[in-house]
């Protein structure tokens, strides 16, 4: 491919992006963008969250079977003097998200922790917590039978939001930029545009202000 034929095809892929530029930009689109950047704005309002739910139990081993309590019922009280070991432990669970406009980043914390009184086989007891607390309707991670959670992930959808929103920014401030030129006069706006006021011949790089087709002035 010579040169002529590059700077043909790089002309041809200009002038489709110009093309394709104008039309997103149309003027009369300007409330078209205007309401997407809006109901954009709302969704990434929504999508914010972030939470800490400590919960703590009392895990008893009660002659080889686990007896789980809520810390500080009747039950534990009652399985505490009569001074069977026991572990105290806690659940939690926290997360959220960061971006600067959609959320990029999520992060998911769940753990549960604790320490024993007595002698206590802590991974069993961690596995008789996660198994009640699963048969009680709570949600977890299959892995948190065994080991903490600790995830940062990228946010593709995130990513996505952002480029969209910055491409509808763009074209809403490329709208309201033509809505605007419209109300100009016809020699300002061709002026701004770089052409003649008069014969609308491209005055760009003029060593001269006066157009070389027509010989009108052109400041
Ligand atoms: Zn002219």
């Amino acid at each position: 491919m010579d040169s002529e034929q590059r700077r043909m095809l790089m002309d041809r892929w200009y002038a489709f992006w110009r093309g394709f530029w104008r039309g997103v930009t149309m003027p009369g689109l300007v409330l078209v963008w205007g309401i997407a950047l809006a109901v954009i704005a709302g969704m990434v309002m929504i999508r914010v969250r972030g939470c800490y739910i400590p919960v703590s139990f009392g895990v008893f081993d009660v002659d080889g079977t686990w007896v789980i309590t809520e810390n500080g019922d009747d039950e534990f009280f009652r399985l505490e003097s009569e001074g069977r070991a026991f572990a105290t432990m806690w659940y939690g669970s926290r997360g959220g998200t960061a971006g600067l406009w959609g959320p990029t980043w999520t992060r998911h914390v769940e753990e549960i922790g604790g320490y024993p009184r007595g002698s206590v086989d802590m991974a069993a007891a961690r596995a008789a917590l996660f198994d009640h607390m699963l048969a009680d309707g709570w949600r977890l991670d299959p892995l948190l039978r065994t080991r903490d959670i600790n995830r940062t992930g990228v946010n593709w959808a995130g990513h996505v939001i952002n480029a969209a929103s910055l491409f509808v920014l763009c074209a809403f401030v490329g709208s309201a930029r033509r809505c605007f030129v419209k109300t100009m006069d016809r020699r300002t706006r061709r002026l701004l545009a770089g052409e003649c006021p008069k014969c609308r011949y491209a005055i760009a790089g003029l060593p001269t202000p006066v157009c070389p087709e027509c010989g009108e002035r052109v400041e």
